[in-house]
């Protein structure tokens, strides 16, 4: 499959990689974005949606899901291609001077110039730590929901006790042929009104819960037959499933970005603080994956980051073009990139 092309690819769609889009679109250069995660928003999205922010300019309090969404709407004239659920993998530069970035799934990349806007790394689902459990991952254990209907009438044991875990519990208990949940101590991070439903349906037999932690997985001809799952009093219990679906959280993995060739300081990728350019020339990094002298990991530096970096792109991609500083106020090309004014 042939490369897409771009001029610039941003890796990341945080809070730093959306307002990248916005910078570079005022300078009339276009951007692709991916990102490791199911939807834009890094951390604000993943972390802390219904939080809320004091500290960005001239917002005296935003929803982290709301500033994603704010920062989503700036950046709409633009056109952003996003790519999600896809984790950049590989990253190197050609003889050519251009990038290629491939990412797991396959997607290819010929971009002009790299931002990494990566955080904290990507966000990766905490596994179940089982003897034999690699071997079933994607097929019989599974740590997101892709397609629901697959998992009915099925046998299946789920993990967890945050929102996930609970919300498919709910949602299986009519569909599947059977559902247990397992979680390991009595308290739930999911919302009350769903623990409070769940256990009505455990009462009534229609699911059961055991609190407990994964102890093995059964297989029966090279296929899953069930899992143990030993209770607080040391008890085994041998549950019959087809599927197990682990709901855990994500944890940060910085994990290919640290294998891209660029200088990092503690899990940091170092950069300047006139271009944001990492030590390889057209790979550029804002937000919380940077270090520099002063660096304080807050959405607002990322901001003033992209800004920069946005004009030093500009200078990368067309180094004879000449540069000037305009106001979106005042300048007729800027708002007419933007859509606003005729
Ligand atoms: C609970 C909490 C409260 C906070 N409150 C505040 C606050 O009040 N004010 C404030 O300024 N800051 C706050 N922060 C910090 C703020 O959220 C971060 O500074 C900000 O999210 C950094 O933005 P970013 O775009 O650099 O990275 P992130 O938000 O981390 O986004 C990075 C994105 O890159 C993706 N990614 C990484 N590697 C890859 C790869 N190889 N391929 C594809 N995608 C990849 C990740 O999946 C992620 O979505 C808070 C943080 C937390 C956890």
């Amino acid at each position: 499959m042939n490369p897409i092309t771009t001029e610039v690819l941003i890796i990341g769609a945080g809070p730093a990689g959306l307002f990248q889009i916005f910078e570079l679109g005022l300078l009339g250069i276009g951007a692709q974005v991916v990102d490791s995660l199911a939807a834009p928003g890094g951390q604000c999205t993943e972390l802390y949606p219904d939080k809320p922010i004091y500290d960005i300019p001239a917002l005296p309090v935003c929803g982290a899901q709301e500033l994603v969404d704010r920062l989503l709407a700036q950046a709409k004239p633009f056109n952003p291609q996003f790519h999600l659920g896809q984790e950049v993998t590989e990253l190197r530069r050609e003889d050519s001077g251009r990038f290629l970035a491939v990412t797991a799934q396959g997607t290819r990349f010929d971009a002009g110039a790299i931002v990494i806007a990566a955080g904290v790394g990507s966000f990766q689902p905490r596994r179940l730590g089982l003897e034999g459990a690699e071997a079933f991952e994607g097929t019989a254990i599974h740590y997101r929901v892709k397609s629901a209907a697959d998992f009915h009438g099925k046998h299946l044991v789920i993990f967890g006790g945050g929102d996930s875990a609970l919300d498919w519990t709910l949602d299986f208990a009519p569909k599947a042929a059977s559902v247990t949940l397992v979680h390991r101590r009595a308290d739930f991070r999911a919302a009350p009104a769903s623990v409070a439903r769940m256990r009505e349906l455990a009462e009534a037999g229609r699911i059961r819960y055991l609190e407990g932690l994964a102890e093995a997985l059964h297989t029966d001809g090279g296929r899953l037959a069930g899992v143990a799952v030993k209770d607080g009093a040391g008890e085994l219990h041998t549950l019959r499933a087809d599927h197990l679906l682990a709901f855990f959280g994500l944890h940060p993995k910085l994990g290919p970005v640290a294998e891209w060739g660029m200088e990092i300081e503690r899990k940091a990728l170092k950069v300047d603080t006139e271009k944001f350019e990492t030590s390889v020339p057209g790979i550029f990094a804002i937000g919380d994956i940077n270090t520099y002298p002063g660096k304080k990991k807050l959405i607002l530096s990322g901001f003033h980051e992209a800004a920069l970096a946005a004009f030093a792109i500009q200078h990368h991609l067309y180094p004879s073009k000449k540069q000037f500083l305009q106001y979106t106020t005042t300048s007729p090309v800027m708002q007419k990139r933007l859509g606003v004014n005729g």
